[in-house]
């Protein structure tokens, strides 16, 4: 069956988020851990998550994909804002441990100006003191579009900060269509090549998500403006040959369209039936 879901909001709970996705027929959801512009995390609500695990269990989703703020950069200069994204991501993982064994995704950062090299060992400094064996999250790095200074746009920085990193079992990377497709990989028309260079560079082993965009920007225009399914430049019929790619279809999807529930909903029934078992 197809793992696919959409980014929800949990303004009103982990429950409510639990039943707007079951109503979508939605069986992974993905959420920011607070205002993704950064700021203070509601205290956890154990009563709320633990009705949302029920819940959750009881129609079949499972796989959960907590999304850091955005702003966060951990790649940053200045020491006062890489301490601020090391602190709100140890809050993150030190909370998400009441959704045993979820995926915690964040945007590696940008470098603004100091180079990529400067701001990879940053991003490395971080991770190898943020992450712990005993934890059950998995954090996972997020290609990026190549957007002014970002980093990660490509699979060789990727690569670069995973070796570095002394958990490497704690580490995977997520793949964002519209990103990488911005970035420069063409998979609308070398799917299987792009597959395959993220295998050779990365290794397949270390995805664990996909975040289902289409993109209303050009391969290569380091935008990072993402589109509904089938009315962006990458297309319904390349996406849906994501979703049945052999080596991927058996991840977990996450939309992040620009749509609200009922378009969500729209996006997972027609994904769903051009998925094939
Ligand atoms: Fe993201
Ligand atoms: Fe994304
Ligand atoms: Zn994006």
């Amino acid at each position: 069956m197809l793992k696919i879901g959409c980014h929800l909001s949990i303004s009103k709970g982990f429950y409510q988020m639990g039943k707007d996705a079951v109503s979508i027929d939605a069986n992974t959801v993905q959420f920011f851990t607070r205002n993704p512009r950064g700021g203070a995390a509601k205290p956890i609500d154990e009563e709320d998550i633990k009705k949302f695990k029920q819940l959750a269990k009881e129609n079949g989703i499972e796989s959960f994909l907590a999304h850091a703020p955005y702003t966060l950069n951990a790649a940053a200069e200045k020491p006062e804002i890489r301490e601020f994204a090391k602190e709100t991501m140890e809050d993150d993982l030190k909370r998400l441990e009441y959704l045993p064994g979820a995926l915690y995704n964040f945007h590696p950062g940008s470098h603004v100006g100091q180079g990529a090299e400067k701001g990879i060992e940053y991003i490395v400094e971080m991770l190898n003191e943020i992450l712990k064996p005993n934890q059950t999250t998995t954090v996972l790095l997020e290609t990026m579009a190549g957007k002014g200074s970002e980093i990660g746009r490509s699979f060789e920085e990727l690569k670069t900060i995973i070796d570095k990193v002394k958990l490497q079992e704690k580490l995977g990377v997520c793949l964002d269509t519209c990103h990488i497709f911005d970035g420069g990989y063409d998979i609308v028309n070398n799917l299987d090549h792009v597959i395959e260079e993220f295998d050779q560079i990365i290794g397949l082993d270390k995805l664990y998500a996909i975040h289902l965009n289409d993109s209303l920007n050009l391969c290569g225009s380091h935008k990072d403006r993402h589109a509904k399914i089938g009315e962006g430049n990458i297309g319904l019929e390349a996406l849906v040959k994501v979703i049945n790619h052999p080596k991927l279809k058996h991840l977990p999807f996450f939309l992040e369209t620009p749509n609200e529930l009922e378009g969500y909903g729209k996006e997972i029934k027609l994904l769903r039936e051009n998925y094939k078992e």
